[in-house]
């Protein structure tokens, strides 16, 4: 292939996935939103509405790069933590609304005790997402660590949710990568997964190979000034096992009441599992 990603070995296969996320760091995020035409927003969005975590929730997400997940965990735990307590408050105290709103600007913990950890192999991945953190304004309940998807730096049983966006298809051994998903999370955790998939409406298919082959690379190379990593992607995309293969993967390593959805047309779907 162009990139040579067939013939590479396991071990040279990090290291090009390293140069490909050092080389679009930077536009990573416009990237998505032109590659995408904005929907890979609808994609992530609906991964919380699925997660749907309640204050308190200890979320991981590996390759978390730029923080789009953890910043729409935070933003999903704040408003649910904050309608719970609004509608506790009135019910137990008879407050006005006013006086709750007042009460709550002196919060110490908008999240309800909850916590995201994004862990990515990539510095400048994290790098780009700490500044967005920062300038968006967040300030507690996220922590950056850099680390291997496939070699967890964290103790067993920690979390409450692993998830991983768009991440899965460039770890080397997936299986691995299972496995620490499943050891990191504790009993009753759930594993959430958006990913790349396989394309079920033949005319889709054939529309949709059509912009990923002639389209993407150019839009690649004439924003990101990178034909070859998004020559990458395209390929990556092509290379991740069906639905119901991945299904299979996700149960191998010990999850239980694993399930999928499928999202436009298969384009993407979310899998999900649970520690038992
Ligand atoms: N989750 C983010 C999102 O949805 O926007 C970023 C997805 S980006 C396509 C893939 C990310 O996976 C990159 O940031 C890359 O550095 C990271 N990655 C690749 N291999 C990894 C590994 N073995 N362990 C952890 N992160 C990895």
């Amino acid at each position: 292939t162009h990139f040579g990603f067939e013939t590479v070995s396991e071990q040279e296969k990090g290291g090009k996935v390293y140069q490909v996320f050092e080389s679009v760091a930077k536009k990573y995020d416009v990237m998505n939103d032109m590659m995408s035409l904005g929907i890979h927003r609808l994609w992530k969005d609906l991964l919380l509405w699925r997660m749907h975590p309640l204050p308190g929730t200890q979320l991981l997400d590996v390759a978390g790069g730029t923080g789009d997940i953890a910043f729409r965990f935070l933003k999903y735990v704040q408003a649910q933590y904050k309608g719970k307590q609004k509608k506790q408050l009135r019910a137990q105290q008879n407050l006005s609304w006013e006086e709750i709103a007042q009460k709550y600007q002196n919060d110490e913990d908008p999240l309800g005790g909850s916590r995201v950890m994004v862990c990515d192999i990539n510095k400048e991945m994290l790098k780009v997402g700490k500044q967005k953190a920062q300038a968006q304004g967040y300030k507690t309940g996220l922590a950056w660590v850099l680390g291997d998807a496939e070699e967890l730096p964290f103790d067993d049983a920690k979390f409450d949710v692993y998830s991983i966006a768009f991440g899965i298809r460039n770890v080397t051994h997936i299986d691995r990568a299972l496995q620490e998903a499943h050891r990191v999370l504790k009993p009753g955790g759930r594993f959430l997964c958006l990913e790349f998939s396989q394309v079920n409406n033949p005319l889709i298919s054939r529309l949709y190979d059509l912009y990923s082959f002639q389209v993407i690379p150019v839009l690649g190379e004439v924003i990101a000034g990178d034909w070859k990593s998004y020559q990458y992607l395209v390929e990556s995309i092509r290379k991740f096992p069906p639905q119901e293969d991945f299904k299979e993967m996700i149960e191998d390593a010990g999850f239980q009441k694993v399930t999928y959805e499928s999202l436009t047309s298969g384009i993407v779907a979310i899998h999900s599992g649970f520690k038992l």
